[in-house]
This record gives C-alpha cells, sequence and structure tokens, in this order.
C-alpha cells in the first residue's frame, strides 16, 4: 500500500513571517494519517517548518540542494545540514531549475544520492514540454530523465523515494493533464521502474502528478491507479486550499 502524498511547492514565494502564518493557520487540521502532507519552502523558511512538524503531521522539503555536503559552494544549500536541521524531502529537477539554472540530469542524479546518503529523500521532477508532447516524444524524454536521475541508487533507496511527474506545460498555466493523460505517463514511469529494477520496486515507489492540480480536481487525479499524490504550487500557498488538498480524501 502506498501512502498518498499532498506535496507543496511555494518556489520562492513567503518569508519566514507569512510562513508563521500559514503554520498557525493549519495548525491541528492536518489529516493525522492515510496521507503524507509536505511542504516544500525555500531555505529561509524551513527552519519555521521543521519545529512545526515536529508536533504536528507535516514532513518538510527543501527546494534544492547542492550535492557536496560542506565546503567552498558560495550561496548553495548544503544536504548535510538541511538532514541534520530535520527536513525529510528534498525537490530536484523541477523544470524551473531545468530552464532557469541550468540544472542537468547528471545534477540531479548526484543531488539524489547526496539526498540519500544524509537519510532524507528524494522528490525527482521529471516532465515534457508541450513541443515533445505534440512530436511524440514525451514518453522518450520522461522515461529518459528517469533513468537518468536513478543511476546508481540502490532498489531499497529508490523504492522510499518519489517521483513527480509535471508536464512542463501545465505548470503555473492553469492547464491541468487530464487524470487520464496524467495516469498514461506515470504509468509508463512505473513500467519503466519495474524494468530498471523489478515489480516489487515499482510497486512501492511513490509516483506524483504535478501541474496546475487544485482542490477542485485533485479527486479524481488521485482516483487514479498509478497516481499517489501531487505536488502543487499555486495551491498550495493558501492554508484552506493546502488543508483542502491535504484532506482530499474525507
Ligand atoms: C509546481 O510548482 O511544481 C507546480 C506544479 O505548480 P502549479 O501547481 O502552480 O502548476
Amino acid at each position: 500500500m502506498r501512502t498518498p502524498i499532498i506535496a507543496g511547492n511555494w518556489k520562492m514565494n513567503k518569508n519566514p513571517q507569512e510562513t508563521q502564518e500559514f503554520l498557525e493557520a493549519i495548525k491541528g487540521k492536518l489529516p493525522e494519517s492515510g496521507v503524507e502532507a509536505i511542504i516544500g519552502a525555500p531555505a529561509i523558511d524551513l527552519n519555521a517548518l521543521t519545529w512545526f512538524s515536529k508536533d504536528e503531521p507535516l514532513k518538510t522539503a527543501a527546494e534544492n540542494c547542492y550535492f557536496e555536503d560542506a565546503g567552498a559552494f558560495t550561496g548553495e544549500t548544503s544536504p548535510k545540514a538541511l538532514s541534520d536541521m530535520g527536513i525529510d524531502y528534498v525537490i530536484i529537477g523541477h523544470s524551473e531549475r531545468r530552464q532557469y539554472f541550468g540544472e542537468t540530469d547528471e545534477d540531479i542524479n548526484k543531488k539524489a544520492h547526496a539526498i540519500l546518503k544524509n537519510n532524507m529523500l528524494p522528490i525527482i521532477c521529471c516532465g515534457e514540454t508541450l513541443e515533445q508532447r505534440e512530436a511524440g516524444k514525451a514518453e522518450d524524454w520522461v522515461t529518459g530523465q528517469i533513468e537518468a536521475a536513478v543511476k546508481g541508487i540502490s532498489a531499497d533507496d529508490l523504492a522510499k523515494s518519489v517521483i513527480a511527474y509535471e508536464p512542463i506545460w501545465a505548470i503555473g498555466t492553469g492547464k491541468t493533464a487530464t487524470a487520464d493523460q496524467a495516469q498514461e505517463m506515470v504509468h509508463v514511469i512505473r513500467e519503466k521502474i519495474a524494468s530498471l529494477y523489478d515489480a516489487a520496486t515499482a510497486d512501492k515507489v511513490r509516483i506524483l502528478y504535478g501541474g496546475s492540480v487544485k482542490p477542485a480536481n485533485v479527486k479524481e487525479l488521485m482516483s487514479k491507479e498509478d497516481i499517489d499524490g501531487g505536488l502543487v504550487g499555486g495551491a498550495s500557498m493558501d492554508p484552506e486550499s493546502f488543508l483542502a488538498l491535504a484532506n482530499f480524501n474525507k
């Protein structure tokens, strides 16, 4: 049984004061079981999240990290430091990081190893552009991204990790992939994991859909066999909306 995940991605939004206000608003209202609620926040907001998560059923995610634990890497965030402060997950390979910051498949693979070595779990993002989809190249592109990202990762580690399929044309556009389109690609990813590893690993890894997920469409997406949750940008910023998503199965 794969526990569903609702993971917020605040991107470069909210300061520590706004984070505190958000946390006050969701206090005592997250599901105690049945769903893993995660918030991915800017590094400057993570301290507030880890304190909150000591008493509340919330998991925490950084939105990026470097692949070295320490050293002369000005401006980067250490995976070891994130782990020491109690962070659970790190989002890697988000299309915005690939597009604006030149993150490569090789970087993403190195980051995945560094995150797992530091006892956190990666949320590995993948997804195609509209041009790739229209040219019939989406499946090859996405499975190629996954194969590169998981290189050298053990089956045990991958089974605990999370993959997020986020078609780039659906991120922040209000244009959601249909639940069938999302299911289709998530299934392809699971089959790819089965071919790279084995059926048991593919059955355990949680695969999320991301791209304009909101309270109005979460139920339908979650009803699909292979979709284990959502990675949510815009609709995770408002406490009521995040709570509605986290309580999608009530
Ligand atoms: C995201 O940030 O990963 C995302 C899917 O954004 P949105 O939900 O706003 O489309």
